[in-house]
């Protein structure tokens, strides 16, 4: 039986290498979910990690749950950078885009 690259909370490491999870093999199998399931799965796990790991940035966070996910072709819907995308069920502070952060500030951000 192939060991399980699964997560081991509350450190967010994975239970065979010890590494950030999702280290590469946990991304590898993750990867064969739906995309559009598979990013609001990382989503959601995106926001409880950021609550257990009280320490680490939303931006590295970003990186490493949800930039993954993202199509090829997919481009943040305000600013356009193909870096980060604006992901439903996502909290906007989380969301690496400093567009967003200014339209947040103007209150014009599109619904
Ligand atoms: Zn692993
Ligand atoms: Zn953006």
């Amino acid at each position: 039986m192939n060991a399980t690259h699964r997560v081991v909370r509350p450190s967010w490491t994975c239970a065979v290498d010890e590494l950030p999870w999702p280290c590469t093999e946990a991304q590898r199998s993750l990867r064969t979910n739906d995309p559009a399931m598979l990013r609001q799965t990382m989503a959601n796990l995106m926001a409880i990690a950021q609550q257990e790991l009280d320490d680490t940035d939303p931006t590295t966070l970003y990186r490493r749950f949800l930039a993954w996910t993202l199509e090829p072709d997919q481009r943040c819907a305000i600013c356009g950078s193909r870096r980060h995308a604006v992901i439903p069920g996502v909290p906007p502070r989380l969301i690496p885009c400093d567009g967003l952060r200014t339209a947040l500030a103007g209150r014009d951000l599109p619904r």
